[in-house]
């Protein structure tokens, strides 16, 4: 057993790391308060090879390891977790593509998906089907050699800012659930397709929102995956992203305790430091044997990927227990900043209100759990 990364991995660590202390750490507050994700950075971003960096050079990687896009993804959310957006759903688009799009599509879109020049969404949820994403109700008809979308697709990360989108809709009848639903790579900036944004609680730069598709078009040749398997065939995709949701959230987890831990030797009440009574440093102890543990879990998730090795149940885990760790986390070192900690001043309500979203987005921890259970007992354990 090796815990350590390897010279590489530590070299590039130290590049993002250097790149989220002066690039993103300094406007983290600013830019939300802008309220979108500034193209030049998303550029920037894909210059330095942070998105994909799996992907083979050909198709605009490095052929990196999972457990590096993993570091690279933790690091950004350090300076900024919603950031953090676009080389954690770049991996998960990228590694979507790259299985299942025919060569000629991968070719053209995933090197402008790596240098950051579109944002790819990815559509699932509809207003009736969110937990239960099988029996989405949106429709894909053939004619010709165009399939014609009809349908709405809601909270979508990105709605309002990205270019593409990889829309799940029914190619076939409702009884057939899962089966029966295709996954395609579909151009947002065409006449069939109106967008909303939502007000969210945090994340606001990502633009979460909905897409109608009135009488939108694809081209038959954008389907991903094979006619009515792409629900089955995709969603395995979400094993990587839920290992990289979890390091999305620990990141901003980690920025609240390396500032907490100073800010309390440094305060004091009744004639002491802070960090001289139990009852202050006793909670931050326990969250960092939390997220120490969830980082852990994280990273053999990844590597388990790296070694094609079944990682299914390792991922749910990941993605029900990183989140709320994390949160806890950073609430308690908002707590132990006392009244200040809850101003605006200080960045852990951001981050808070950041990582929260992200106990719902990409699947519940309930849902997690059944995944987990599935894994354990069989189709048993889920409602059909
Ligand atoms: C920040 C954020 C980003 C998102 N980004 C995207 C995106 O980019 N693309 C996309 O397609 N979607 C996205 N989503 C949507 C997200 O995937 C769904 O919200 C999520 O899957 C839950 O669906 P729902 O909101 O419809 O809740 P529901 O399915 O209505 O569930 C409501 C509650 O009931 C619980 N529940 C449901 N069924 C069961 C059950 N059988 N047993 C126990 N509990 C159950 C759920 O866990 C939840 O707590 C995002 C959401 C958020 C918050």
């Amino acid at each position: 057993m090796d815990f350590s990364f390897t010279q590489d991995q530590i070299a590039i660590r130290e590049v993002v790391r250097q790149f989220a202390k002066e690039r993103l750490v300094p406007e983290y507050q600013a830019r939300e308060r802008g309220g979108t994700i500034d193209k030049k950075l998303t550029l920037e971003i894909g210059k330095m090879g942070f998105i994909a960096p799996a992907l083979p050079e050909n198709l605009g990687g490095h052929g990196l390891d999972n457990v590096t896009t993993g570091i690279i993804i933790e690091e950004i959310a350090t300076g900024d977790h919603s950031v953090a957006y676009i080389p954690m759903l770049g991996a998960l688009n990228a590694d979507i593509l790259r299985t299942h799009a025919p060569p000629e599509m991968a070719e053209e879109w995933l090197p402008r998906l790596t240098r950051g020049e579109v944002i790819i969404a990815l559509a699932l949820t509809e207003p009736q089907s969110g937990s239960d994403a099988a029996h989405l109700r949106m429709k894909a008809r053939r004619e010709g050699d165009v399939f014609i979308l009809n349908g709405e697709k809601t909270s979508i990360s990105f709605a309002d800012q990205a270019e593409m989108c990889i829309v799940f809709a029914r190619t076939g009848e409702e009884e057939a659930g899962a089966r029966g639903v295709s996954a395609f790579l579909v151009d947002l900036n065409q006449p069939g397709v109106t967008r909303t944004r939502f007000d969210d609680v945090g994340t606001k730069i990502v633009g979460r929102g909905s897409l109608f598709f009135e009488d939108a078009t694809v081209p038959a040749n954008m389907m991903l995956g094979g006619e009515g398997k792409g629900f089955t065939q995709v969603m395995r995709g979400f094993d990587f992203s839920r290992a990289l949701i979890g390091l999305q959230c620990l990141g901003p987890a980690q920025a609240s305790l390396a500032e907490t831990w100073p800010y309390i030797a440094e305060r004091k009440a009744f004639g002491s430091p802070l960090a001289r009574f139990e009852g202050v440093t006793f909670p931050l102890a326990e969250a960092e044997t939390l997220v120490g543990a969830a980082n852990l879990l994280c990273y053999k998730t990844l590597w388990l990927r790296d070694q094609g090795l079944p990682h299914t149940t390792e991922a749910a885990m990941c993605k029900w227990w990183a989140p709320i760790v994390a949160y806890e986390a950073i609430q308690n070192c908002l707590l132990l900043h006392g009244h200040a900690g809850y101003s605006t001043d200080f960045p852990h309500q951001q981050r808070m209100r950041d990582v929260l979203g992200l106990q719902i987005g990409d699947g519940t921890a309930q849902i997690m759990k059944m995944i987990i259970a599935r894994e354990k007992v069989g189709r048993i354990a889920v409602p059909y």
